[in-house]
């Protein structure tokens, strides 16, 4: 293993190891702090999914430290720290208690943060971080109900969550390629800084500062930061040239879509699938009053799952959801739904499903959590940010975890196609 990434949550993790496959690097996403369970594994790099963008900074730095030791001693040459690209943290933390006890575990004095993402219009200009137009604080982000971002300079905002100096590389600097950069990182450490922001408003320059760290043992940042990281191991002759790193052996087996999101992009996409295959829509009113429509929805998928895909949901409408949550409460609305979709993937992949597309992020989770999926090796990207997986361990199975407003209309679609 050349890279050992710990992610601070799920699909994040997903969407660094989607990049680094696409430039390159066969990947692996593990599901958690690895443990005995935790299948054998052989990438170039390695990226440990945690759930610590919101826990207590103490819990997001044990689960942390645990990771990094299970890389290192796996061989990892470089660690990177992946986070929101909107740096979603608060004053406690986790961005800065995590760095400090990353930086200190691997016994350096310098690391670097850069949340940039040209791509997906996060940007950093004097060490500001801008959402497509506006600041950070001005974006919806400032009304976010757990990591509320209200101040948008970096600088202050990691200053605030660590006892460390921070400083800035300008992008100045960074337009003058690798070498300028390195030597401002150099002047910063002599100015007993500890982190450096990096300012960078193009792939271009994630690419010039992927070249300047390449001897920098911890980095931290979202998914853009690693884009110039695999040509550094081409460069240094630890990677060779690999076009087919996302190649994926076939599963075969049947098909099938489980979708909890309910977010607009997933309700056109379930509308577009209905048009041609057959539907089970699961009403948590009625799941909550008994098993019986657990039963019909398996029975239903059995009945339907040779001719061809089958869809099972229970996205609906924002009115639908409220009178849902209005009765069952919140939390166990979902918990009804979720608990019955990880149950309805068991039985799918019984009945011989091998390539199963799962819409929502929390309803991805129930479904991996039911199938007990430790680790996922990372196929083609099908749209931007969600690439094909394939579950290691027994029977392998093909998933697609998509977060709630990712995929164009026919996703679905577009998805089962471009999998044998
Ligand atoms: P997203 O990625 O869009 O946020 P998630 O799966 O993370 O999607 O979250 C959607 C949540 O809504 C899940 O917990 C799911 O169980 C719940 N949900 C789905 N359908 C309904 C419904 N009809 N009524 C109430 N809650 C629902």
């Amino acid at each position: 293993m050349l890279l050992g990434c710990i992610a601070d949550d799920f699909t994040g993790a997903t969407d660094l190891a989607n990049t680094l496959v696409r430039n390159g690097m066969r990947t692996i996403q593990l599901l958690g702090v690895p443990d005995a369970d935790t299948p054998p594994v052989d990438a170039d790099a390695i990226v440990v999914a945690l759930k610590s963008r919101t826990t207590a900074a103490a819990d997001a730095v044990a689960q942390s430290l645990a990771a990094l030791k299970w890389l290192q001693a796996r061989g990892a040459r470089q660690i990177l720290f992946k986070y929101c690209s909107t740096f979603d943290s608060t004053d406690q933390g986790n961005i800065g208690p995590v760095a400090d006890a990353l930086c200190d575990a691997l016994g350096t004095q310098f690391s670097i943060a850069c949340p940039a993402f040209p791509e997906n219009k996060r940007t950093i200009y004097k060490g500001y971080l801008f959402v497509g137009d506006v600041l950070l604080s001005e974006s919806s982000m400032r009304n976010h109900p757990l990591t509320p971002m209200t101040d948008a300079s970096l600088v202050r905002v990691l200053q605030r969550q660590t006892k460390h100096k921070v400083g800035l590389v300008e992008l100045a600097s960074v337009r003058q390629g690798a070498a300028a950069v390195r030597a401002r990182m150099h002047a910063l450490q002599q100015d007993s800084c500890r982190y450096a922001i990096l300012d960078a408003t193009e792939d271009a320059h994630l690419m010039t500062l992927g070249e300047a760290l390449a001897d920098t043992p911890l980095i931290t940042g979202g998914s853009g930061i690693a884009l110039g990281l695999p040509e550094n191991f081409r460069r240094a002759g630890l990677l060779a040239r690999n076009d087919r790193a996302d190649a994926l052996a076939p599963v075969g087996g049947l098909a099938a879509v489980i979708a909890g999101s309910c977010s607009v992009a997933t309700l056109g996409q379930i509308e577009h699938m209905q048009r041609t295959c057959p539907s089970f829509k699961l009403d948590p009113m009625a799941l909550a009053r008994s098993a019986q429509p657990l039963t019909d929805a398996i029975e239903f998928a059995r009945s339907k799952l040779d001719a061809g895909p089958v869809l099972i949901y229970a996205s609906a409408q924002p009115e639908e959801v409220r009178k849902a949550q209005e009765a069952l409460g919140k939390e166990r609305a979902s918990e009804v739904i979720e608990s019955a979709q990880g149950k309805i993937a068991q039985e799918l992949i019984a009945a011989g499903v091998r390539k199963l597309v799962v819409a929502g992020g929390e309803t991805a989770g129930a479904v991996v959590g039911a199938l007990k999926v430790k680790a996922l090796q990372i196929g083609p990207q099908i749209d931007p940010g969600v690439p094909w997986t394939l579950s290691m361990g027994e029977p392998k199975v093909a998933l697609a975890l998509k977060s709630g407003n990712f995929g164009a209309e026919d996703f679905f679609a577009k998805a089962l196609a471009s999998i044998k």
